[in-house]
């Protein structure tokens, strides 16, 4: 899957994710009790957690799925988000909880935020599995976070670079001279 000099650190290992991951499962069944959640993933990082997430999520619910442009090998969120696929259902009345694999300087989650809500859900709510908090360029509402986590480049759990390293089952740093560095990594 990955050569292990290609790695500078392990950030999450596995059981730890797992774990995490049962827990807010948990709490997302215990706050939505008696309702039926519409969860929104968001392509393609989100996939891993969102079908682990799930499996431990015990009321009704129905996945949907949106693909927006984040980003490119070398550059930085810049908040403007093009929808590469909508979602195939109507979510009006419906109590939504948006599944992100990461929240970065929350430009994207806020673009998001905004345009979903202007379709008039019941609720909406975020989850959201890694949060790097100190690069936050605008205040977004985070309802449930897995990690918070350090300024550095994650790969592995749904998280990719350059598409691959998505199949690893734990959170890595790759060591830099594995990436193109770009401006702020
Ligand atoms: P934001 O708009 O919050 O800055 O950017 C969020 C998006 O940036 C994520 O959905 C993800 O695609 C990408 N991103 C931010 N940090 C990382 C990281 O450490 N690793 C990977 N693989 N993608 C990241």
């Amino acid at each position: 899957m990955i050569e292990q000099e290609m790695i500078e650190e392990i950030l999450i290992p596995e059981n730890q994710i797992q774990k995490r991951v049962e827990q807010l499962g948990e709490q997302i069944s215990r706050d939505y009790q008696g309702k039926q959640l519409f969860c929104i993933g968001v392509l393609r990082g989100a996939i891993v957690f969102l079908a682990d997430l799930a499996r431990y999520i015990k009321v009704p619910m129905v996945f949907d799925f949106m693909s927006i442009s984040s980003y490119g090998i070398s550059t930085e969120s810049s908040g403007v988000v093009r929808i590469l696929k909508d979602l195939d259902e109507n979510i009006e009345n419906k109590d939504v909880l948006i599944v992100e694999d990461i929240i970065d300087t929350g430009l994207t989650l806020d673009y998001l935020l905004r345009m979903l809500k202007s379709r008039k859900p019941a609720s909406l709510k975020v989850c959201t599995l890694l949060n790097k908090k100190e690069r936050k360029k605008i205040k977004v509402p985070i309802d449930y976070c897995g990690f918070d986590i350090p300024d550095k480049f994650v790969v592995g759990y749904g998280l990719d670079f350059n598409g691959l390293y998505r199949n690893i089952p734990y959170i890595l740093v790759l060591k830099p001279e594995y990436y193109n560095k770009p401006m702020d990594y």
